[in-house]
């Protein structure tokens, strides 16, 4: 975004700003307590540059803000940098004893925040911070949930945009009817009565994107300049993604199952009509011995099918199988809190 274009969408927020606190429709607390999560893995490098910038920005909005990282088991000194920045900043760190992915380093995010309100970023300067004047604007104006919809790609390959877009298309027939919009992620804003429902949810398999459409609330959507990653690489390779594809799909969608059974009865049919025109042949023109090809090619292609069905079953009872463990979805290895003189410090 150029310079031009920044100094405009900062007199848009300002105006903004100014006409949801004269139109409020809900009544919302003066001076909210703010909680931002940050999921981070290996993103030492990027924190200590986007806290102070975060810090600025939370301030105009609210002088009660924190910040929690939650350290998805990174292999860099995330942990640490996180520590040293409690020394001076509003910062808590959440660390996890490994690494357990995103979709859980944002709900722990959600279970330690004590946020009125809560804003879930990432920590690469992918989601710009000037938006988040906007996000709480229609906080005030009554808006539960405020999110970011993604406009250009980023750092993000061909393959991966062709990927998403394929698995919305099939999200977008899921037979639950949750409503996902394709280029919404992550970045958002939360009232503290969404956080507490998302809270109470207890499935283990969480897809959060999933979660945040299921939920309701009064919700509203804000485009987005995706920037690119600062420091470090995306921690979702093609593997990860399948699999979260693959957690958002059988959590919330039925459709897979569906389809094998509808290939099934189809198959079942046409076999029906080739075993009777087979009878009838054989009964005017008698036995006739060749046909092996016809057998190889349906026998291969059956078996290749009954595999995938059970295969998809497989995918669902995994996900049982998780479900029924009841195996928590983080472990916690250590927390650490700023000092109140930090709050003092910062006027808060
Ligand atoms: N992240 C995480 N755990 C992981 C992978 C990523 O907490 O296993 C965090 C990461 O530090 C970042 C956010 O999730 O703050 C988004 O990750 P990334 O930038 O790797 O994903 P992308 O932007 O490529 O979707
Ligand atoms: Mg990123």
């Amino acid at each position: 975004m150029d310079d031009m274009n920044r100094e405009e969408q900062n007199i848009f927020t300002a105006i903004d700003c100014q006409a949801a606190k004269t139109s409020m429709i809900v009544q919302r607390m003066p001076e909210p307590f703010i909680g931002c999560v940050i999921p981070a893995y290996n993103e030492a490098d990027n924190l200590v540059s986007l806290i102070p910038l975060l810090c600025v920005q939370l301030a105009q909005l609210s002088p009660k803000y924190e910040i929690l990282i939650v350290d998805d088991g990174s292999q860099d000194n995330t942990a640490e940098v996180a520590i040293k920045l409690a020394a001076d900043y509003p910062v808590r760190l959440l660390q996890f004893a490994r690494n357990f992915g995103k979709e859980n380093a944002l709900t722990a995010g959600l279970d330690h925040t004590r946020g009125d309100l809560v804003i879930l970023m990432d920590a690469d300067f992918q989601h710009p911070l000037d938006v988040l004047p906007q996000f709480f604007a229609y906080w005030l104006q009554g808006f539960d949930m405020v999110y970011g919809i993604r406009k250009g790609s980023g750092n993000e390959g061909v393959w991966r945009r062709y990927f998403s877009g394929l698995f919305y298309a099939l999200m977008a027939r899921s037979v639950n009817k949750v409503p996902l919009e394709a280029n919404a992620g992550d970045f958002r804003l939360l009232d503290r009565k969404v956080v507490e429902v998302l809270n109470a949810l207890p499935e283990r398999s969480r897809y959060m994107k999933g979660l945040y459409a299921w939920v309701g609330f009064k919700t509203i959507g804000i485009p987005f300049q995706v920037e690119h990653r600062r420091a470090g690489t995306s921690g979702f390779n093609l593997w990860r993604l399948s699999e979260l594809a693959l957690t958002g799909i059988t959590s919330f969608t039925s459709l897979p199952l569906r389809l094998s059974s509808a290939v099934g009865t189809l198959i079942a049919i046409l076999s029906v009509l080739f075993g009777l025109y087979i009878l009838l042949k054989t009964l005017i023109f008698g036995v006739d011995l060749p046909g092996w090809a016809t057998l190889a090619v349906g026998i291969s292609f059956l078996s290749g099918i009954q595999l995938l069905s059970i295969g998809v079953l497989g995918e669902y009872v995994a996900r049982i199988f998780i479900e029924v463990k009841q195996r928590p979805s983080y472990v916690v290895d250590r927390v650490h809190d700023y000092a109140t003189s930090v709050l003092q410090n910062k006027g808060n």
